[in-house]
């Protein structure tokens, strides 16, 4: 493979391209948003300009990786030679059947189509399409260009020859792959998001405070940050909408959102991008307090 376009220019969708382009890849870095596009470009050239002041890469290498990135506003014109697609749009299903759809109008034939999904069914996603063999996740962590895991997920009808060639394709990337079957949340936010609903349970029953939660599983645990900011870093409306993932698609009420994070999340308090959820925002990331509502 030769030629990937990456749909979705946001937080993730520019770490993928900038990951593929560095290692030689052509990307086509679609958005409906030319804003996203920009600053998707602004973000890499940032990355690279950081690389290079640490000497892990040359000038040459970051104009070669630059060189490697065209971007559209068309999925069309954008997906028209792609050998690849990976899929890295806005977290909604509506949204991502609709691109799939498009991707089996437009996309070559043999291109296998991939989605960066945290937590929509891949099977569901491959439904839209004529191609279900063909269709796979791609899940990269944040940030992009440093996480070194690569969840793969096999589909109900995804091919093993796909399986192969996207976990062949992952290690070019200097990244690790590790295969997962198409169950909510698949490994990684099955885990993860339970831990960080209980740690929230924990605060709401008033097991600990904030700090003392966050504290217990850094020392304790050798977490590199507590469960409670790490919500914060995710976002708490992504954290409660893998939550009812879990919830329905198990039907189990182990799964169910703690009320304080709907609260949360009803009331705007989403952690890092809105300035204030467990902790507080307002002096920057580096110098959060515990916001006030949780102050003993
Ligand atoms: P984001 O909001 O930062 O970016 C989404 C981008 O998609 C935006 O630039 C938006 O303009 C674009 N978009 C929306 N509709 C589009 C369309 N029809 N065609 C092309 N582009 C379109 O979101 P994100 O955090 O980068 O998440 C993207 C995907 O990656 C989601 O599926 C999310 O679940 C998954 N994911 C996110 C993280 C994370 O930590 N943020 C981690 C792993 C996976």
């Amino acid at each position: 493979m030769k030629n990937i376009a990456v749909i979705g220019a946001g937080t993730m969708g520019n770490g993928i391209a900038h990951v593929f382009a560095q290692k030689g890849f052509k990307v086509n870095l679609i958005d409906v948003s030319t804003t996203s596009l920009e600053k998707a470009l602004a973000t890499i050239s940032n990355n690279l300009d950081r690389m290079l002041a640490k000497g892990s890469i040359t000038e040459l290498e970051k104009e070669a990786t630059l060189a490697n990135l065209s971007t559209y506003t068309e999925i069309a014109k954008g997906v028209a030679n792609a050998e690849l697609v990976v899929e890295a749009a806005t977290e909604n299903v509506d949204l991502k059947l609709k691109i799939f759809e498009q991707l089996e109008a437009a996309a070559p034939a043999s291109c296998i189509l991939a989605s960066n999904t945290s937590s929509i069914s891949i099977t569901k996603i491959a439904s839209a399409t004529k191609r279900p063999d063909k269709v796979i996740g791609m899940h990269f962590m944040n940030p992009v260009p440093i996480m070194k895991l690569v969840e793969i997920i096999r589909g109900y009808s995804t091919s093993k020859e796909t399986m192969d060639s996207i976990v062949e394709m992952t290690k070019t990337l200097d990244k690790i792959p590790v295969e997962a079957n198409d169950y909510p949340g698949f490994v990684s936010n099955r885990i993860l998001v339970p831990m960080i609903n209980e740690a929230i349970y924990a605060l709401y029953e008033g097991v600990a405070g904030v700090e003392e939660i966050d504290q217990v599983m850094m020392l304790g645990m050798a977490h590199p940050m507590g469960p409670l900011q790490l919500a914060d870093f995710v976002g708490l409306d992504v954290a409660l909408s893998i939550c009812n993932v879990l919830y329905q698609g198990f039907g189990n009420p182990k799964y169910a959102p703690c009320p304080l994070l709907v609260n949360m999340v009803q009331a705007g308090k989403l952690g890092v991008k809105s300035g204030e959820g467990f902790y507080s925002y307002e002096g920057g990331y580096k110098n959060k307090v515990v916001s006030s509502q949780f102050k003993k």
